[in-house]
């Protein structure tokens, strides 16, 4: 306790009383993770209010030994902000560093701290024609270090790349407090390691990311959303084959829904699908600064029906109405949470792959629970589905990740495609990875963060011996 208090004092010192929180009111909603799935107790939160700050507090628990856990918006899927239970960590927030340093759109960059909401970036760079091409249904929340921090994907990915493709620079805070600045614009640097991508998706565990250089695209003049609904997924790929084609690279968005993820956001959203229902949904989005989209998109659309691809389907005829259809796919999450226990599975596999590992999944589940219900949703483009299953009361939810996961392995996916692995999917990492690349990630964290000062229990499990094959 004396040692406690002691951090204490010295993190007020640093950063002002009233940054440092400690009474229970004040902690909780830093001390639970966003599905609500974990709860923790750390002994402290504390907010410093720029670099400096992160760099002293860092050096201050270093020299008293205690583990940090940093949080951003708090909005990650796998409880990697979330601290644990033993009332001895310490929850560094970055939510007061929230400034944007500059925004160059000749250049198309943005120089932005770590505790700025990526919605607040977005509205900034729209000012000046550009576009920061993340977008996930989180984003009025997520900040730039979560987004960094978790490498996050979302549904631009298809056209975009994931963050790390768009982080050009980064400034972080190791376990030594020292401050690494790797703050430059440029899109050509090969001098020396790329070291800033260890810190894309370490989920906290290799230091405290406090500001990224991000790049941008000039934003989209016009766009054009669809929605249809289709018999199967190999449908559903075939007609991803045509919108290539069609569309070519203005396809910004290739959206798979399942019939029962539409029925739940029907049942709690209070949303209604404009079409007639099928096995399947489709969203697709096409954006473009040059015309001929709409075009482009009804050709898609005709070949669909033309060739029986398509059960029904619908192209928005304005902005308010391609909302609409966007909030069918942006209220599947938030649904799902009300509609009772759920695991989440975040799966990747070729596409080509998917229809095949659909239905040994499917089976697997049926394999070991009769009761659990499959809610299937994502980015079919890039071969992502949130395979997640609404369990019922007799369900041992170990069994159904191992099915799922299970059938990733037998597919040569991942089981993580873009949400991590926190601490929700630690265990499974620990079972599926195969030895070798364990060892190597071990190495990794040895090397940057010695004695495991950052977010200690996430990403990594004690060191396996026998790892998978
Ligand atoms: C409704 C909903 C929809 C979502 N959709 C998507 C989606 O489509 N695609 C997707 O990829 N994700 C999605 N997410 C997950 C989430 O929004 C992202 O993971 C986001 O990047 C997290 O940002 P955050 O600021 O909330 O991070 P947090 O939740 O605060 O933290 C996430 C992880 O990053 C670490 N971290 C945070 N900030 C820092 C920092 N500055 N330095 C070091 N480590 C840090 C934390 O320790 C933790 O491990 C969704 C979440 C919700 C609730």
């Amino acid at each position: 306790m004396a040692e406690q208090d002691a951090l204490l004092d010295q993190l007020r010192t640093i950063c002002g009383p009233a940054a440092v929180l400690t009474a229970p009111g004040d902690i909780e909603p830093y001390a639970v993770d966003w599905k609500q799935s974990f709860v923790g107790s750390p002994f402290c939160v504390v907010r410093p209010g720029n670099t400096g700050e992160v760099a002293k507090v860092v050096a201050a628990c270093r020299k008293h030994g205690t583990s940090i856990v940093p949080q951003g918006g708090n909005t990650g899927l796998a409880g990697g902000a979330t601290p644990d239970a033993s009332s001895s960590q310490v929850l560094l927030s970055l939510n007061r560093l929230t400034r944007i340093r500059s925004l160059d759109p000749i250049g198309m960059t943005v120089e932005v701290e770590a505790g700025t909401i990526l919605q607040s970036v977005k509205e900034e760079a729209a000012k000046k024609e550009r576009l920061l091409p993340v977008s996930l249904a989180a984003e009025g929340s997520a900040t730039i270090g979560g987004i960094v921090s978790t490498n996050a994907g979302g549904v631009n990915v298809l056209r975009h790349g994931m963050t790390r493709a768009l982080v050009l620079g980064l400034e972080v805070v190791l376990a030594d407090g020292t401050i690494v600045n790797g703050l430059r614009h440029l899109r050509k640097d090969n001098a020396g390691y790329d070291w800033k991508q260890l810190f894309i998706g370490a989920e906290g565990t290799l230091g405290i990311v406090t500001a990224a250089v991000l790049r941008l695209v000039p934003a989209p003049r016009h766009s054009v959303t669809a929605l249809l609904s289709v018999a199967d997924v190999e449908t559903a790929i075939a007609l991803y084959a045509k919108a290539q084609s069609e569309i070519g690279d203005a396809l910004s968005a290739f959206e798979l829904i399942s019939g029962e993820s539409i029925a739940l956001v029907e049942r709690h959203a209070g949303l209604k699908s404009p079409i007639a229902a099928g096995e399947w949904f489709l969203l697709i989005e096409a954006a473009s600064s040059l015309t001929g989209l709409e075009a482009a998109m009804q050709v898609l659309l005709a070949a669909a029906f033309e060739e029986e691809l398509a059960l029904d389907g619908v192209i928005a005829a304005s902005h308010q109405q391609a909302q609409s259809l966007w909030a069918l796919r942006e209220h599947v999450t938030e649904a799902e949470a009300r509609e009772g226990r759920g695991l989440k599975h975040d799966m990747s596999v070729p596409l080509t792959v998917m229809p095949a590992y659909l239905a040994d999944a499917r089976a697997a589940v049926a394999a070991v629970s009769r009761t659990a219900r499959l809610n299937v949703f994502g980015h079919l483009g890039d071969g992502n589905l949130h395979y997640n299953v609404l369990l019922g009361p007799e369900d041992h939810p170990a069994a159904v990740n191992r099915a799922v996961h299970d059938a990733v392995v037998r597919h040569r996916g991942s089981i993580s495609a873009e949400h991590g692995l926190g601490q929700y999917r630690v265990g499974e990492w620990q079972r599926t990875k195969p030895a070798a690349e364990q060892a190597l990630a071990h190495t990794i964290k040895q090397a940057i963060d010695p004695a495991g000062l950052f977010n200690p229990g996430k990403v990594l499990a004690a060191p396996n011996k026998g790892g998978a094959a």
